[in-house]
């Protein structure tokens, strides 16, 4: 926790033109994402801002001249979330944002959640801290700042929302008088302190039920309801099972030409699910394929119901859950869209490709105990064809009647409340 109101601990910052250290004597600066205290270098006279270590910036904290000539920030992990920062310096955030208050509550001592973000993943994890800290300070006042497209997932009416009005693409450039909002607010408190919101925050004690108001996939009822395999498209990430096609996606990136490419990818995608339908038609021939995600683009091939949309909305994410909830398995390339997902479905078959193998595991919801932990998760190698995703499918969908009954260590959700922990039963 980092108190920033009334009194506000001191925030130490490396220049980035001398590395002389700082101590900020300038203000805090609500930019959107980050929170930055303004530095003026004691030795070489550069005006400069810092992050606070909040969120992201606590894993790659970034130091930059407020006209940009300089900055400091790692460059190998970090460059995501420094170069868009400071680029948004350059450039005027546009007019017009509505921020408002939703459920104010009378006072006390704050705690302020920032969990504005461009990416959906980032402030779906971030938001996970609102539900933690609730438990850890019941006496406290909480808020949280969100993009108002996210409002749905605080349920909780004791909780005050501070929503921004933006696209969630258009949040890293800034958000145009958050500052000055945010700053009007705290006069309400006694005291304001800012959470450092962590990115992985403990998943033990998270009640995805309650947070996305929609019940998990009930382990119990995995053979007797009917299969669904659900695919999470992107259109700006691929299963391509080619290494050709693989450098001609990270070259695009690289180069920026990604939008020449996106078609031929999205065809590869659509035709490696277009073959995998095949052989799952052979061995799973009652089930139910699904494709929701971002992104319209390349027809998909017969045998896959198509959910996917050009736009999220609140409805859409609710009915997506709908589909999630009663997956047994949801399929997909390694990525933050797969939080939600996996946190509803019974298991997942994630498509890892290699420069994300020390990510393993971050962008996924729900975690099983024992045995079925590695029966119902599977990582596959991103050149990993049809057939071995359709091995993996089948494997699990027929196999889970002898994991389950031999090893059933998950316990119904209402003999927790009698205090029978399912480690107990080992
Ligand atoms: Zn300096």
């Amino acid at each position: 926790m980092i108190d920033i109101y009334p009194d506000r601990a001191a925030i130490l910052a490396n220049c980035p033109r001398c590395g002389a250290e700082s101590t900020d004597a300038g203000k805090l600066f609500f930019r959107g994402t980050h929170v930055l205290a303004e530095h003026s270098c004691g030795d070489c006279g550069l005006d400069f801002y810092a992050t606070l270590p909040v969120g992201h910036a606590a894993l790659y904290p970034v130091v930059f001249a407020r006209d940009g000539s300089y900055a400091r920030y790692n460059r190998q992990e970090g460059s995501w979330m420094a170069l868009p920062l400071i680029r948004s310096f350059l450039k005027a955030p546009d007019a017009g944002v509505e921020i408002e208050l939703v459920q104010p509550n009378g006072g006390g001592d704050l705690i302020l959640v920032n969990c504005l973000d461009s990416c959906f993943g980032h402030v779906f994890t971030k938001l996970w801290n609102v539900y933690l800290l609730r438990k850890q300070f019941p006496f406290k006042t909480l808020a949280v700042l969100l993009p108002a497209r996210c409002r749905w997932l605080i349920t909780d009416a004791e909780v005050e929302i501070w929503t921004v009005d933006l696209p969630l693409q258009e949040i890293d450039k800034g958000v145009k008088d958050l500052d000055f909002w945010v700053k009007a607010q705290f006069k309400r408190f006694g005291s304001v302190a800012l959470s450092e919101v962590p990115v992985h925050p403990p998943l033990e004690g998270l009640d995805f039920e309650e947070i996305l108001q929609a019940r998990p996939f009930a382990l119990q009822d995995f053979e007797h309801q009917p299969t669904q395999l659900t695919f999470i498209w992107r259109s700006d990430r691929f299963w391509l099972n080619s290494r050709l096609l693989g450098f001609l996606h990270k070259a695009s990136i690289k180069f920026g030409f990604q939008a020449q490419v996106r078609g031929l990818l999205c065809y590869r995608q659509a035709s490696l699910l277009g073959r995998l339908a095949e052989k799952l038609r052979k061995s799973l021939p009652e089930a139910r394929l699904v494709v929701t995600g971002l992104g319209k683009e390349a027809r998909l091939p017969s045998g896959w119901k198509d959910q996917r949309v050009a736009e999220i909305d609140e409805r859409v994410e609710r009915q997506w859950n709908e589909i999630f909830r009663h997956s047994q398995l949801v399929l997909g390339v390694h990525g933050s869209h797969m939080l939600i997902p996996t946190a509803l479905s019974a298991g997942f078959i994630e498509i890892l490709p290699r420069h994300k193998i020390p990510h393993l595991t971050e962008d996924i919801g729900r975690q099983h105990k024992g045995r079925l932990a590695h029966f119902l998760g599977r990582f596959v190698d991103e050149f990993s064809g049809p057939g071995l995703v359709a091995g993996h499918v089948e494997g699990i969908v027929k196999g889970f009647g002898g994991v389950w009954g031999k090893d059933c260590m998950e316990v119904p959700k209402k003999q927790k409340f009698l205090g029978v922990e399912s480690g107990a039963l080992n």
